[in-house]
């Protein structure tokens, strides 16, 4: 599926799609994505793109989504960053947190 990328922007979501699951969130490898509590959503959460300068582009949130509510740009389209250590760390802390945001 192709979608044209928002301007400037790695990863988005069609929050009308998601049903919060959390797969995203637990494959990505550097913490970008995290659930939020939103009593408005069905299961009283959303997904939120908490870190999209940390997004290295691999396309696992996309690929995985069983809802093609998550997007992310192509290499033309926008400049991924590196893995960094603290991107890995923040991910396994997510992981942790049962897939919400922490303060790193
Ligand atoms: S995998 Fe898709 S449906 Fe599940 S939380 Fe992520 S964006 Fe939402
Ligand atoms: S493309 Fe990769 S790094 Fe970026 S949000 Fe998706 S899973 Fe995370």
């Amino acid at each position: 599926m192709s979608v044209q990328a928002p301007k400037d922007t790695p990863v988005w979501v069609n929050e009308h799609r998601c049903k919060a699951c959390n797969i995203c969130v637990s494959y990505c490898p550097a913490g970008v994505l995290a659930m939020r509590d939103d009593k408005n959503a069905v299961l009283g959460q959303m997904i939120e793109v908490v870190h999209p300068s940390s997004c290295i582009g691999c396309g696992e949130c996309e690929v995985h989504c069983p809802d093609f509510a998550i997007m992310v740009a192509t290499r033309e389209e926008f400049k991924f960053a590196k893995l960094t250590p603290e991107a890995k760390q923040r991910a396994e802390a997510v992981k942790q947190n049962k897939y919400k945001k922490v303060g790193v």
